[in-house]
């Protein structure tokens, strides 16, 4: 049971930053306004993440653990439209195989909280404000062969980093912090898109970025695009959503290139950040749990809507 935990950690947990996009979830599918994110040794010595959430009563903790425990699904009809980022119940189940984990939790119902650990699921009580704590140390302790593809502590911190950056734009309500090895590296309070994006993005991003705001029936674009004049930073900034969830798809980043085609030359990448919306029953994310691709029912459709949404939006004469 616990190689069949560890072969299937094995896609859901390739590196911290994996562990924390999951955390991230949780936290965000219980509600939270503000979520707390500490570092050390990029992640792989120790994540740990506090919110404010709903919190899990504590004969529940044990069930949070389990394989195949979700909260979240009742049927399989509501597998066809889940809204909650986690669905599978697999992912706290295979962090703790190979990780020491432990939760601490307490629902904003009760005095006290409980505090469970991954590899005795021994329950104790836990002082604790209302919300979820939960920690990973050690990742890859105990399979060391997986523990020699992690990269050097700045490679996985970088990528924990874009992990919480990607999870931040689409929750612009929710306050972030991150640390790493003890010093505060980001602070994003509670505030809009615009917000969120001027201090994911920066400043000059937005100068040079103009509002998405299309709709055509089922579906809506909306976000930011940077104009032309916009010289990036050099590192990647195409931060594509579809119904609120991070991707990476060729098909989309084919159409948002398209669009940019005739505004932008040579091999520069465009920049932005765009939220796509449509009938959950028109596109199947459950492709792969760790994966970014997606697969949309009708996907000429969506091409070609995405251009042209861009492609008009991009063409505007400046106001
Ligand atoms: P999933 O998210 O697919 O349900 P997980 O393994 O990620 O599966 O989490 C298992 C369960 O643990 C969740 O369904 C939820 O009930 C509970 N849980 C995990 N993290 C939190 C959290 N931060 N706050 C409240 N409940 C949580
Ligand atoms: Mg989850």
């Amino acid at each position: 049971d616990l190689l069949i935990s560890q072969i299937a950690a094995g896609e859901v947990v390739e590196r911290p930053a994996s562990v924390l996009k999951e955390l991230l979830e949780n936290s965000l599918d219980a509600g939270a306004t503000r979520i707390d994110v500490q570092l050390e040794e990029g992640g792989v010595r120790l994540i740990r993440i506090t919110d404010d959430g709903g919190g899990i009563a504590p004969e529940d903790l044990c069930l949070a653990l389990a394989r195949h425990a979700t909260s979240k699904i009742g049927s399989l009809e509501d597998l066809e439209r889940v809204s909650s980022y986690g669905f599978r119940g697999e992912a706290l189940a295979s962090i703790a195989s190979v990780a020491r984990v432990s939760i601490g939790s307490r629902t904003t119902d009760t005095q006290h909280g409980s505090r469970i650990r991954g590899d005795t699921l021994a329950v104790e009580p836990a002082a604790m404000a209302a919300g979820t704590t939960v920690e990973v140390a050690d990742l890859y302790f105990n399979t060391p062969a997986r523990r020699k593809f992690l990269r050097a502590e700045a490679t996985e911190y970088a990528h924990c980093d874009e992990a919480l950056r990607r999870m931040a734009l689409a929750n612009p309500a929710v306050a972030f912090s991150l640390a790493h090895n003890g010093s505060q590296r980001r602070r994003l309070a509670a505030g809009d898109l615009r917000r969120r994006a001027q201090e994911i993005l920066g400043s000059e991003f937005l100068e040079h970025a103009r509002s998405v705001e299309v709709g055509a029936g089922p579906l809506g674009l909306t976000g930011f695009a940077a104009l032309p004049a916009y010289s990036r930073s050099g590192r990647d900034e195409q931060y594509f959503y579809v119904n609120g969830r991070f991707v990476r798809d060729k098909l989309l980043a084919h159409a948002a290139r398209e669009a940019y085609a005739d505004v932008l030359h040579g091999a520069r990448h465009p920049a932005y950040v765009l939220f796509l919306s449509l009938d959950p029953a028109g596109v199947d994310v459950n492709v792969h749990p760790a994966k970014t691709e997606v697969r949309f029912r009708d996907a000429r459709a969506v091409h070609q809507f995405v251009f042209h949404a861009l492609q008009r939006t991009l063409a505007a004469p400046l106001a």
